[in-house]
């Protein structure tokens, strides 16, 4: 396989292919040490980017550092990635031409909620983020709920001010 990785149309640096790839070609591996989803925590807290891929155990991510982790988000992607035996590998989805760029769907999830993740691909279905739909969904609810605890609290205010009031009067 030869790939490249240099300037991306969609992000920063991007992985290339100079040869074509037929559909579902095992690509390449994501590479990288394995640690546990706390110590990613710890290491890449105020990182504004992280190479991180999660596992299916939910506990452990890989901390990307081969060409693999170079790969750019799209929402109309090339590849996808499967996880076999604790490895995970980059399949291609499609018949891949020589020049394109490989990009798979990162579909994020446990972000913070004032942390967008932005998509630029371009793709015409572009979710405008690298959020998977389920993650979009957990977030709508999450916001929902602390915007009624934040009604609830202003209103326990009012009813507090108001009791305070009706005190003083008497
Ligand atoms: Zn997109």
């Amino acid at each position: 396989m030869s790939l490249v990785v240099r300037r991306s149309k969609i992000h920063n640096a991007g992985c290339y292919t100079n040869r074509p790839i037929k559909k579902d070609t095992q690509i390449i591996e994501y590479t990288g040490p394995r640690i546990t989803v706390r110590e990613a925590n710890r290491k890449y807290k105020n990182a504004t980017r992280t190479y991180l891929f999660g596992l299916d155990d939910e506990k452990h991510v890989i901390d990307g550092e081969g060409i693999a982790a170079f790969m750019n988000h799209s929402c109309d992607p090339n590849c996808e990635p499967d996880e076999i035996g604790g490895r995970v590998w980059i399949f291609a989805l499609r018949d891949i031409k020589p020049g394109e760029e490989l990009a798979y769907d990162y579909s994020l999830y446990d972000g913070e909620l004032d942390d967008e993740s932005p998509c630029y691909c371009g793709a015409k279905k572009c979710r405008g983020t690298m959020y998977s739909e389920w993650e979009l969904k957990r977030r709508a609810k999450l916001r929902k709920k602390m915007a009624l605890a934040k009604k609830k609290k202003a209103a326990a205010r009012k009813k507090s001010a108001k009791e305070k009031k009706r005190a003083k009067k008497k």
